[in-house]
C-alpha cells in the first residue's frame, strides 16, 4: 500500500530515544510517523521493556517498571500527535529526496528521518541462558546490580573490555565477591582499567575461562566454567551472572547508505547527532557505545527533533499540523486493571474467553475446542506487546476457540507442570494434548497460522 503524502519526518525505532524525539516533534506540530519496531531489533517499546525496575530515570524516586515507562512515553507522544506504527522497517533509500521508507505493510516518503533502532546486548548461547534471563542473568550491571537478587551474593562477569572491567569494579559494591571470566590470558580493557581489577581484592580474574552453561533452580546458582588452556571444568556458586561482552548496533539497514563505524554504530558529527546525509540523524544507542542509558538516549532523541525542525525549517519543507484542544487532552491509557479468574459460578463453556485456573482445569478436560492458553507475569514488558495483537486474533475465531489467561505468580503451580519457563507463553492444547508452544510476542499471522492449522475443517 502507498502513501502518496510526503512525512514531515520517520523516526524509526520506539525506545526512549524514538518517543522522545516523537513527542519533541509533534509538539513542534510536525505530526511524525514512527515505525515502532515489532522483532528487528528489538519489540516496541525498545530495550526497557525487557527489564523490571528503572531506578535512575529521573522524575520516578520511586523507580518505575521499564514497561510503564515505555508506556508513559507512548502516551506523551501519542497526545501531542504521532502517529504509530508497530512494525519492523525492512527497507530505507536515502539515495532519493524525498526519502522513502518501508516496511512490510507500507512505503511512505519522508523530508527527514531519525535513526532510533537501539542495539541489542550480546547474548552467549549457552544452554540454560533463556531460562535465567532476568532471573539472574543480565546484560546491565550499571541497571540490575544493585537489585536485591544480587546483594551480598558472589557474582559472574563475563568479558574483557573496558565495560567488563567498569562493570566488574561497579558489582564490587553490590556483590560479596565478583569473578571475572576472561576468555584469553589477557584483558583489551585499558591499562588504568585493568589496574582497577587487578588491584581490587573483591575480584578475582580467571584467565584463558569461559562459561560452559548455568545452574539452578526457580534462580541463577552458579556458573559451571572450563579452562580453554587445560580442558579444565570446575562451576562457581554465584547469584549473578553478568554479560559485558558488547552490544550490536541494530543498523543492518543502514549499511552503504550511513557512514557506519568499525562495529556498526552510526556515525554522528561530534556534538550533535547529525549522520553524513543531511536530514537524517541518529539518536541513542544505535550512535552511542559510550552511555547507553535511558536517559541520554532521551537526551539524543530531543536533540535529534530539534535539529530536524530546523532542518525541515531552513528548507522550507514543513507542513505544519494543528491539534484541536479536544485531541490534546491526556486520555489515560487503558490499564489492565485487577483481572478477575473464573470461577465455578462464572465459568460457561459456550464463552471463548477465560481467566484464571479454575477455568484452565475445567477445559482442559471438557473443552472440545482448540485451547489456547497464554502465560503471563506482572511486570513483563512483552506480555503487554502481545495483549493487543493475541487479543485480535481471538477476537476473529470467537466461539471457534477457548482461550485462558494464567497469570504464573497467582497460578506457580500450573506454570511448573506446564513446564512454563518464561512470558508470554502461548500454548495450543486439543484433547488434553499439548499441540504446540510459541514463545515471545509473534504476529497475529504465526498465531492464525497455527489456529487454522487445527481447527476441524468446516468450522473455518
Ligand atoms: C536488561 C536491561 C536493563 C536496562 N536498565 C536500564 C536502567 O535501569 N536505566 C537506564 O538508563 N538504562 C537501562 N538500560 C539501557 C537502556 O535500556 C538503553 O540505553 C535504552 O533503551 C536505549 O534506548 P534507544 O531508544 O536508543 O534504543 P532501544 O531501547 O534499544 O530501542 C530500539 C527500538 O528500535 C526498534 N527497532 C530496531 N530495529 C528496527 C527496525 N528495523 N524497524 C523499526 N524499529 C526497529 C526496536 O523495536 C526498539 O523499539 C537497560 C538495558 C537492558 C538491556
Amino acid at each position: 500500500m502507498t502513501n502518496p503524502k510526503i512525512e514531515n519526518l520517520v523516526i524509526i525505532g520506539s525506545g526512549p530515544a524514538g518517543y522522545t524525539a516523537a513527542i519533541y516533534a509533534a509538539r513542534a506540530n510536525l505530526k511524525p510517523l514512527m515505525f515502532e519496531g515489532f522483532q528487528k531489533g528489538g519489540i516496541p517499546g525498545g530495550q526497557l521493556m525487557t527489564t523490571t525496575e528503572v531506578e535512575n530515570f529521573p522524575g520516578f524516586p520511586e523507580g518505575i517498571t521499564g514497561p510503564e515507562l515505555m508506556e508513559r512515553m507512548k502516551a506523551q507522544a501519542q497526545r501531542w500527535g504521532t502517529e504509530c506504527y508497530t512494525e519492523d522497517v525492512t527497507e530505507v533509500d536515502l539515495s532519493q529526496r524525498p526519502f522513502t521508507v518501508r516496511s512490510s505493510e507500507r512505503e511512505v516518503k519522508a523530508h527527514s528521518i531519525i535513526i532510533a533502532t537501539g542495539a541489542t546486548a550480546k547474548r552467549l548461547g549457552l544452554p540454560s541462558e533463556e531460562k535465567y534471563w532476568n532471573h539472574g542473568i543480565s546484560a546491565c550491571a550499571i541497571c540490575d546490580g544493585a537489585s536485591p537478587l544480587f546483594k551480598g551474593k558472589e557474582l559472574v562477569v563475563i568479558g574483557a573490555g573496558d565495560s567488563a572491567a567498569e562493570e566488574a569494579v561497579f558489582l564490587t559494591k553490590y556483590g560479596s565477591h565478583i569473578h571475572l571470566l576472561v576468555r584469553r590470558e589477557e584483558m583489551r580493557a585499558s591499562k588504568a582499567m585493568q589496574d582497577r581489577v587487578l588491584n581490587n581484592p573483591k575480584i578475582t580474574v580467571h584467565w584463558n575461562t569461559e562459561a560452559e552453561d548455568i545452574f539452578g533452580g526457580d534462580v541463577l546458582e552458579g556458573v559451571k566454567i572450563f579452562n580453554n588452556k587445560t580442558g579444565e571444568k570446575s562451576e562457581i556458586k554465584a547469584g549473578g551472572l553478568f554479560y559485558a561482552i558488547g552490544h550490536n548496533p541494530n543498523t543492518e539497514l543502514f549499511k552503504g547508505l550511513l557512514e557506519l563505524d568499525s562495529v556498526g554504530y552510526i556515525v554522528v558529527k561530534p556534538g550533535t547527532v547529525a549522520t553524513n546525509v543531511e536530514g537524517v540523524y541518529a539518536a541513542g544507542d544505535v550512535q552511542d557505545h559510550e552511555y547507553r542509558q535511558a536517559i541520554t538516549a532521551a537526551g539524543t532523541g530531543c536533540m535529534a527533533a530539534l535539529l530536524a525542525e530546523r532542518w525541515l525549517s531552513e528548507h522550507n519543507l514543513i507542513q505544519e499540523y494543528h491539534q484541536t484542544p479536544k485531541s490534546e487532552e491526556y486520555t489515560p491509557t487503558e490499564t489492565t486493571g485487577t483481572v478477575v479468574a473464573d470461577t465455578e459460578e462464572t465459568f460457561d463453556i459456550n464463552n471463548t474467553r477465560y481467566v484464571g485456573g479454575y477455568a484452565l482445569r475445567k477445559l482442559f478436560h471438557d473443552s472440545d475446542r482448540l485451547i489456547l492458553v497464554k502465560y503471563v507475569s506482572p511486570t513483563c514488558g512483552p506480555c503487554k506487546v502481545l495483549k493487543p495483537i493475541l487479543d485480535k486474533v481471538v477476537d476473529e475465531y470467537e466461539g471457534q476457540i477457548h482461550f485462558v489467561e494464567i497469570d504464573i505468580a497467582d497460578n506457580p503451580d500450573i506454570a511448573k507442570t506446564a513446564g512454563v519457563i518464561g512470558t508470554p507463553t502461548v500454548q495450543f492444547f486439543k484433547d488434553k494434548e499439548l499441540l504446540k508452544e510459541m514463545r515471545g510476542v509473534k504476529q497475529k499471522s504465526e498465531f492464525r497460522n497455527v489456529i487454522e492449522s487445527y481447527l476441524p475443517a468446516g468450522v473455518k
